[in-house]
């Protein structure tokens, strides 16, 4: 492990966070950064050796512990790890664990986009409530484990709109706002999403499990 910059010989803790996606990593380690938070953060593509783990919880918290604790256990190493969806009101929370894969194959987000739509199409205003879901989990290779979760609540579009985000952002408007979440720029979304919202409520838990 390096050591802290400024003369601080504490060793500086490198944290794992299961994810591919480097705007996840970026998004995290800037949410560390501004809580004074130093750990050195790597995404699990420094370590391509370890398998993608199974999603076969029926929950968020429950995905994002399973991840978190597979890395954690092959690495040695802290990891955390996220997982997350949008919930439809009036679907009874549906897609929801589903989202990435609602219309059949794993990440096509327009088909599922365009599904989703679809199945909504006679449904009013008052009642196309949803909201997005992110459970984010810290796991250390002893099995301690923490989750927490965040959410942005808001209402869906009948048609999409805005060039900007992924997946269902374009249909998303968040309560309080004109625009949908693909027509916000990236530091405004983060400042109210889900995932913003879980990973800087991991905070104080990082700060309680590893200083
Ligand atoms: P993941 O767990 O972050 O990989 O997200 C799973 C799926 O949920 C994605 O493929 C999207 O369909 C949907 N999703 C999660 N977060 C967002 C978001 O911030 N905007 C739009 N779609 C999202």
């Amino acid at each position: 492990m390096a050591g802290r910059p400024g003369g601080d010989n504490r060793p500086m803790t490198r944290l794992i966070l299961a994810t591919r996606n480097a705007g996840k990593i970026t998004e995290l380690h800037a949410i560390l950064a501004e809580a004074g938070l130093d750990h050195e953060l790597v995404g699990a593509d420094a370590y391509p050796e370890i398998p993608d783990v199974k999603e076969t919880g029926v929950t968020f918290a429950e995905n994002a512990l399973l991840k978190a604790h597979a890395l954690a256990r092959a690495t040695g190493l802290p990891a955390v790890a996220d997982d997350s969806g949008l919930c439809v009101d009036v679907l009874g929370g549906a897609p929801g664990i589903f989202s990435a894969r609602w219309a059949g194959r794993h990440g096509d987000d327009k088909a599922n986009l365009d599904l989703l739509l679809a199945q909504l199409s006679d449904i009013d205003a008052p009642h196309r409530a949803a909201h997005f879901a992110c459970a984010a989990a810290l796991a250390l290779p002893d099995g301690t484990e923490r989750v927490v979760e965040g959410q942005l609540r808001g209402v869906l579009r009948h048609a999409p709109a805005g060039d900007g985000g992924f997946g269902y952002d374009p249909i998303l408007q968040p309560d309080g706002e004109t625009r949908t979440c693909a027509e916000m720029t990236a530091a405004e979304k983060n400042a109210i999403s889900h995932r913003g919202k879980a990973f800087r409520a991991l905070v104080p838990v990082v700060q309680e499990l590893l200083g």
